[in-house]
């Protein structure tokens, strides 16, 4: 099936290209250009000229290069669109409101570049009918909820809006007095942190709505640590001096944040700048996903092993899986149970449950793993081993 192309990318910085053509790419041989035709014809794919220039082009497992460039493995008949069933909690055009407190905005489609792994790559493919076309009526639906005390806009990349519009936005959700938090999902300070550093403006608008009682959070998506550029560095120190907090989440991907080594030079660069990592995600199984996956097991102990060489403040992380069920935290592994923990859940009757399941090694996702004992209390849950069997 032929990609449809339905972005209108307008580059925001003003140094940054963008690139579609694999033929543009010149770190790439013919050949491999040639064998990677059918799998952007299956699937998005588009670049940007800052991100491109990370590139170790030396290194066929450079993990900027998995990180943006296609994959053969894609094609593999693997996983399902929209696995945390998105569609399932979209109430309004754009709007998915799944937890009571909390809000999704998807206000854009469009992204700095496109994440071979992303979740999200249904809403390339399908004109961005996910998106709102039309704020209104997600803004008519927030002001209706005064339970909803939060909202995260996303996408796509907020950041990828104009400030301006943007700015629309956030000055509405502002005039909404029951919303305290506005947070930002964004890529854009890893993909192209021109975007920030060439617009005065943003910084500016972002200050007039970050109050001192009610601030502005961004959530940024570093992956890996050599995406810390002098120039990523220089737009996180931009938007923390605009008042608004950084936080950092990532899913943990094969090939580019999978090593203990990896991550925790990763969490200790952004504790150092005044970033939290806040999420490690569990890597949803999405169709074209395959070659991405890391199993939970896997993923768990490389996580705790990345922990031990981190102060507390670099480690505030917590380990998820975000289940169409609710956002499940996986605290333990032992010789025969992996152990979770709702910590959003989508149904009341799941709030905070500790749940306990058999260890399965190969699985990377909760639906192909069996439940041990749904009743099993916290204090059996004390003094289990922690010591990985999986090398
Ligand atoms: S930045 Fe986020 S939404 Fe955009 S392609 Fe990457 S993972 Fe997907």
């Amino acid at each position: 099936m032929e990609h449809r192309t339905v972005h209108k990318i307008r580059p925001p910085g003003k140094r940054v290209n963008f690139i579609r053509s694999l033929d543009r790419i010149r770190g790439l041989s013919d050949r491999e250009k040639e064998l990677l035709r059918p799998v952007i014809r299956e699937f998005p794919f588009w670049i940007n000229s800052y991100y491109l220039n990370l590139i170790d082009w030396n290194n066929p497992h450079d993990p900027l290069r998995r990180l943006i460039i296609p994959d053969l493995g894609e094609l593999d008949d693997w996983g399902e669109s929209d696995v945390s069933n998105e569609k399932a909690v979209t109430v309004a055009d754009g709007v998915q409101h799944k937890y009571p407190r909390t809000v999704l905005f998807l206000v854009t489609e469009n992204c700095a570049g496109c994440c071979r792994y992303c979740f999200r790559k249904r809403i390339f493919r399908d004109d961005g009918c996910e998106t709102a076309g039309n704020i209104n009526e997600g803004l008519d639906y927030i002001k209706a909820r005064p339970e909803v005390d939060n909202v995260l806009l996303t996408g796509g990349d907020p950041l990828m809006l104009s400030t301006r519009r943007l700015e629309n936005i956030i000055s509405e959700l502002r005039s909404i007095e029951h919303i305290r938090i506005i947070r930002l999902g964004t890529k854009i300070p890893a993909f192209n942190p021109h975007r920030i550093l060439d617009d005065p403006e943003l910084p500016k608008m972002l200050a007039r709505y970050s109050y001192p009682e009610s601030r502005i959070y961004m959530i940024a998506h570093f992956d890996h640590p050599r995406e810390l550029t002098c120039e990523a560095r220089k737009a996180v120190n931009t938007i923390q001096a605009a008042g608004v907090i950084i936080l950092n989440q990532n899913p943990i991907i094969r090939g580019i944040s999978d090593q203990p080594d990896t991550m925790a030079t990763l969490w200790k660069e952004l504790s150092y700048l005044g970033v939290a990592q806040y999420y490690v995600f569990q890597t949803r199984p999405t169709i074209g996903n395959k070659p991405y996956t890391v199993p939970i097991v896997e993923a768990y102990f490389k996580i705790e092993e990345a922990k031990k060489r981190c102060s507390g403040l670099a480690k505030r992380i917590k380990y998820v899986m975000s289940h169409s069920s609710g956002k499940i935290e996986i605290v333990g592994v032992d010789r025969r149970h992996i152990y979770m923990k709702y910590h959003r859940a989508k149904h009341p009757r799941d709030d905070q449950r500790f749940f306990v399941c058999y260890r399965d090694d190969e699985a990377f996702w909760l639906d192909q793993l069996k439940p041990a004992d749904r009743h099993r209390s916290n204090n059996e849950f004390r003094g289990m081993t922690l010591s990985p069997s999986w090398n």
